[in-house]
């Protein structure tokens, strides 16, 4: 957890030497501090070896504070917890009459998930999956206002599905949202957001075994897979990833988009053989921005799933964020970001 390898490595980088101190406050970080000249580098230990961080500890804060006359902040992926290295030291700072900015990749990210999403270039084109229709559903509130169509994969569709009254089978689904499944399609018919849900998929047989995974729960052996072009899924499967021709369909709708937004994989991406609707997307993705579309990637799996299949430098923009990139773009106000007085 110690950051004092980063400093030798950031020395390497920037081709200047960086001072490391193993504390982030207190005298021997605030001495090392002040006896900075022009152009020196500092590193302080990770600020996380103290409880006080993410307490947003108000006196922890003013100890950081003590350390600077301008606060910057470039830890996006961070920016919606009140920590206090996000947030409470930025106060301080403010208080003082200091400057607090935006780094420059916070500069960028909010940017693409800010200013491109509100005017995006036409048809705007949502493509969203991942698990749980929970964690999702503020996001697509939110851009049913926006987007000319959604496209939805992942685990997150089978929720749609059951809502709909279809069988889904032995998929992951939360049964308990259908509720609010339909009340998006709704919203969606309403706004002439047109809401597409997988026609076809890849199904397996989910067999238990006696091995048990690092949390102690049994390893599920996925068996037998192939496609089911049913809208239901038998009693006895599993939908692991979208189909082909889900996946074509939703490739054309990509190829025609002006902006693009994309988060969470189509399937079970990490196995290889439920890659392949999340790799159709990505290459979608890529070919649609090679032709001038603006693609953004909303952070965490979807970044993944571009980067495993080696194409993460063909789109736009690759949020950093996870959970502070799906919080922005819900609509919230990060904490870390509202503090900044110059982003
Ligand atoms: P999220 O963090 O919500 O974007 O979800 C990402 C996770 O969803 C990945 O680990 C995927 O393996 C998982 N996932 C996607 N599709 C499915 C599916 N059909 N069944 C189970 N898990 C899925």
């Amino acid at each position: 957890m110690s950051l004092r390898p980063v400093a030798g490595y950031l020395a390497e980088l920037l081709g200047r030497p960086v001072a490391f101190v193993d504390e982030c406050i207190g005298e021997k970080a605030e001495k090392t501090a002040m006896a900075l000249k022009d152009g020196d580098v500092l590193l302080l230990e990770n600020v996380r070896y103290h409880n006080e961080e993410e307490a947003n500890d108000p006196a922890f804060a003013e100890k950081l504070a003590a350390l600077a006359d301008v606060y910057v902040n470039d830890a996006f992926g961070a920016a919606h917890r009140a920590h206090a290295s996000t947030e409470g030291a930025a106060r301080v700072v403010t208080r003082r009459g200091g400057k607090c900015a935006a780094g420059l990749l916070m500069e960028r990210e909010l940017k693409f998930l800010g200013e491109e999403l509100d005017n995006p270039a036409k048809p705007f084109v949502v493509i969203l999956g991942g698990a749980k229709v929970s964690d999702k559903i503020k996001v697509i509130g939110r851009l049913l206002d926006k987007a000319d169509v959604i496209l939805v994969g992942g685990a997150m569709a089978y929720t749609f599905k059951l809502a709909q009254g279809f069988k889904v089978g032995k998929s992951l689904v939360e049964p308990d949202k259908t509720d609010v499944a339909l009340a998006a399609l709704k919203k969606a018919g309403e706004r002439g957001v047109r809401f597409l849900l997988p026609t076809d998929n890849i199904i397996v047989t989910p067999v238990k075994t006696d091995k048990l995974d690092k949390k102690g729960r049994p390893v599920i052996d996925f068996q037998n897979p192939r496609t089911n072009a049913d809208a239901n899924i038998p009693d006895a499967e599993e939908g692991v990833d979208i189909g082909p021709a889900t996946a074509a369909a939703y490739a054309a709708e990509i190829a025609k988009a002006g902006t693009i937004l994309w988060n969470g994989p189509m399937g079970i991406f990490e196995d290889k053989r439920f890659a392949g609707g999340t790799n159709a997307v990505a290459r979608a993705v890529v070919d649609a921005t090679a032709r001038g579309a603006k693609s953004i990637i909303g952070g965490g799996d979807s970044v993944k799933a571009l980067n495993k299949a080696g194409l993460g430098n063909q789109v736009s923009f690759m949020s950093t964020g996870g959970g502070a990139s799906l919080e922005f773009l819900e609509g919230s106000e990060l904490p870390g970001v509202a503090v900044l007085t110059d982003k």
